[in-house]
């Protein structure tokens, strides 16, 4: 038996050229390997057709690839299509392909299952399991780039961290599969092409910041009034309002770049006069704009979709100080794929 063999796409362009050189190989063996893994996104040694027999020999007895697998694909009446993704170890995530008329998006999972237990979320009911590596996201996007080309002739234009799992809680490897899908050397994608989702995290947000990342960054807000978010997203009671506006200030400080705020409006819950103007106020202080996400039930009885005009109102008020406010339709209902809403049905 052989030893345990290493994912190769777990190696950093280093890593695989210290391989080479260490065998006496040249640099450069490395850069055509790199060139077949993150730009061609080929998943086997024999596909590396440029290197010698000698070479993908030596690849093969020395690393193997730890590939994912589309187990389910269910396709929505508007053309969604959404993957029940087979990891390595069987685990099961969700990647959704979204088609409108000018972009082919991908809505990824950075995690399996969640752990921060939004009270309107289907996914914060599966446990969390692990965080996902970075080429497990790669793959992901690999997989609905080339889904793009069969289903609707186009490449993927724009990727959004909305699927399962908290992005900023599985960071470093967030950050590496971002890296290796916006690099030259890599898929090419443009950061601006990228958006990363989170309940916010203050600490997280600021170190963003600092880190200098180029993706767009939205945070799932759902109320601006600490007694209403601690009760339907617990991770308010660990780092209110006040602080997650604190970093926001300091994310935009930094970067000079606004933020989106994600908001669902409920009855009875965030539909009031006090909670519109609580956002108006949170929306003075953060370089924001603000999509009005429709809600996707998830059986429970205490979230009900909020008047239309009650959004109307929110638009309004955002409007009159000058911040941009849509009211967003979601995607792909039918088959559970719309936000909030994944939760391995299909597995369970
Ligand atoms: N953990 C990250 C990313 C995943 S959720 C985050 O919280 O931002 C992606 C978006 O869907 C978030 O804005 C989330 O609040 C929202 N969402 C969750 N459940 C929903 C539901 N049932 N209906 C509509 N949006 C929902």
């Amino acid at each position: 038996m052989n030893a345990i063999k290493k994912d190769i796409r777990s190696l950093s362009s280093d890593e695989l050229t210290a391989f080479f050189i260490e065998r006496g190989d040249k640099a450069f063996r490395a850069k055509q390997v790199y060139d077949w893994l993150w730009a061609k996104g080929v998943h086997s040694f024999e596909g590396m057709t440029n290197l010698s027999k000698s070479t993908r020999a030596l690849l093969e007895s020395s690393f193997e690839f730890k590939l994912l697998q589309v187990d389910t694909l269910q396709r929505s009446t508007d053309g969604t299509l959404k993957n029940g993704v087979k990891l390595h170890d069987g685990l099961i995530v969700e990647s959704v392909l979204i088609p409108t008329e000018k972009r082919i998006t991908a809505c990824v999972s950075s995690q399996v299952g969640c752990s921060l237990n939004c009270a309107f979320c289907a996914t914060a009911r599966l446990k969390r399991m692990r965080n996902l590596e970075p080429q497990e996201i790669f793959d992901q996007v690999l997989t609905i780039h080339r889904q793009g080309m069969e289903f609707f002739q186009r490449p993927l234009t724009n990727i959004v961290f909305m699927g399962m799992g908290e992005p900023l809680l599985n960071y470093n490897n967030v950050l590496s599969a971002i890296e290796k899908i916006t690099s030259p050397d890599g898929l090419g994608l443009s950061p601006k092409r990228i958006t990363l989702s989170t309940v916010g995290l203050p600490k997280m947000i600021r170190k963003m910041a600092d880190d200098g990342v180029k993706f767009n960054l939205a945070v799932s807000l759902h109320s601006a009034r600490n007694e209403v978010r601690s009760q339907i997203m617990p991770i308010n009671e660990v780092s209110p309002i006040e602080e997650l506006v604190d970093s926001l200030q300091y994310w935009y400080k930094t970067t000079r770049r606004r933020i989106t705020f994600e908001y669902v409006v409920w009855k009875g819950i965030n539909d009031g006069p006090e909670d519109i103007q609580a956002l108006v106020n949170v929306c003075k202080k953060v370089i924001s704009k603000v999509n009005l996400i429709e809600y996707n039930a998830i059986g429970e009885e205490r979230f009900q979709q909020a008047d239309p005009k009650v959004l109307e109102s929110y638009a309004l008020a955002l409007g009159a100080i000058g911040v941009v406010a849509k009211i967003r339709q979601s995607r792909g209902k039918d088959i559970d794929a719309a936000c909030g809403q994944l939760a391995n049905k299909q597995a369970m």
